[in-house]
């Protein structure tokens, strides 16, 4: 059987690495339309929550028969509220996060490149695939973006084993602004905006904010920028496929965890659920559900009720703060939120929080071809 897939990102290299290695008898190709994955991806660093998975992600990944290695695990983070308030909290258990390095060298896009190319699968940069002979689009979200990142790498850095987060409407109105810190003293700094009106803004409110935030300006005293980060990023009630049979993965289906913009496991993930689909015929939309529907859906409806019913995330921290002390371990910490953002979520009226929901659905129909 032969699969077409068109990207190379990490959701189509994943599916074709599953397909390939459950039938070595499958013809696999991929193409991608840039000229190679340091013409496509800048490096930086991403962050994957460790948190939000049963077992280790590390473990996970090798289960499902992904060879990635070098993960920097992460067990404290800070958020930076505005009035000087802040969280200050660590796992007493497993690492929050692992942060990982994107683009070239050592990264997990190069990890996930070498392991498609020694199981011998055809990739061709610099081409693409006609759409209908595409079986599976992993094209990300070029085509329908609803929120949008603008950030720096850096070397040199000091500290490396703490996320900050600043949640403060004055510089991040509707996301928000990180430290992402990867072994060797490298780090990101990233802007989030997950509400395109503000999305002129982007570079300015990033620069504002490094040079009047104490804590960034802190932490990049005597660091270097080695390049700038940006991209775009689509999220929404994700959609499997294109008139019920090419299958679409990663952040082309839609797959970006809406509220802080997590894309990297999805599209792990959904690829894996693509190509187990293929290899079984069975259903990928009902794969896709079970295995990412929950998460992503409590992603969206967060985002929407920041979005459009203006219940911020600063808005929750800022009330949990007048609850529990700030230096609380991260299992307490995420407890308490948990509990606090359910009654808060409660107290919207559960068809206005749907209503939203559908009009959502009905102002972005990303996945008409
Ligand atoms: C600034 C920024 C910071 C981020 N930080 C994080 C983070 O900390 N943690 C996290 O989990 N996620 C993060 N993300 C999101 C994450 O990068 C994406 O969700 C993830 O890369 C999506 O993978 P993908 O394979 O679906 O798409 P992509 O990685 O976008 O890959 C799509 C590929 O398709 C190719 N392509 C496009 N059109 C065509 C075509 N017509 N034909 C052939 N090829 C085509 C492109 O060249 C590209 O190689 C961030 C994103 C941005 C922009």
């Amino acid at each position: 059987m032969e699969i077409k897939i068109a990207g190379a990102g990490i959701a189509g290299l994943s599916a074709a690495i599953t397909l390939k290695r459950l039938r070595k008898d499958f013809d696999i190709s991929i193409r991608d339309k840039a000229n190679s994955i340091k013409d496509k991806t800048p490096r930086g660093v991403n962050a994957l929550r460790n948190y939000a998975e049963n077992i280790d992600i590390q473990k996970k990944y090798l289960e499902l028969g992904f060879e990635l290695q070098n993960f920097h695990p992460i067990k404290r983070q800070i958020f930076l509220l505005s009035n000087r308030k802040y969280f200050d909290i660590e796992s007493t258990e497993k690492p929050i996060f692992y942060t990982t390095i994107r683009g070239i060298k050592s990264s997990i896009d190069d990890m996930l490149l070498q392991q498609a190319i020694d199981l011998k699968i055809n990739i061709q940069w610099n081409s693409t695939f006609k759409k209908e002979e595409t079986d599976i689009f992993a094209t990300g979200a070029e085509l329908y973006s609803h929120c949008v990142g603008f950030g720096q790498h850096f070397t040199d850095v000091e500290q490396t084993d703490t996320i900050y987060v600043l949640q403060n409407s004055k510089y991040c109105p509707y996301g928000y602004m990180c430290i992402l810190p990867y072994s060797n003293n490298e780090a990101t700094i990233v802007l989030g905006k997950f509400n395109l009106d503000h999305k002129s803004q982007i570079k300015s409110d990033y620069n504002r904010a490094l040079q009047e935030i104490p804590q960034f300006q802190e932490y990049i005293k005597g660091a270097s920028v080695k390049y700038e980060v940006n991209g775009v990023g689509n999220y929404g009630l994700p959609s499997p496929t294109i008139n019920g049979s090419s299958l679409l993965i990663g952040e082309r289906a839609g797959l970006l965890e809406a509220f802080r913009g997590y894309g990297v496991h999805n599209a792990i993930l959904s690829g894996y659920a693509a190509g187990i689909a293929l290899v079984n015929g069975s259903d990928y939309s009902t794969l896709q559900n079970e295995m990412l529907f929950q998460s992503v859906e409590r992603g969206l409806l967060r985002r929407i009720a920041e979005n459009e019913l203006n219940l911020s995330s600063e808005r929750i921290l800022t009330e949990l703060f007048d609850r529990i002390p700030n230096n609380v371990s991260w299992e307490i910490f995420r407890s308490e939120l948990n509990l606090l953002e359910k009654e808060l979520l409660g107290k919207i009226d559960l068809p206005i929080l749907m209503n939203s929901m559908d009009e959502w659905n009905r102002k972005y129909p990303f996945s008409i071809e």
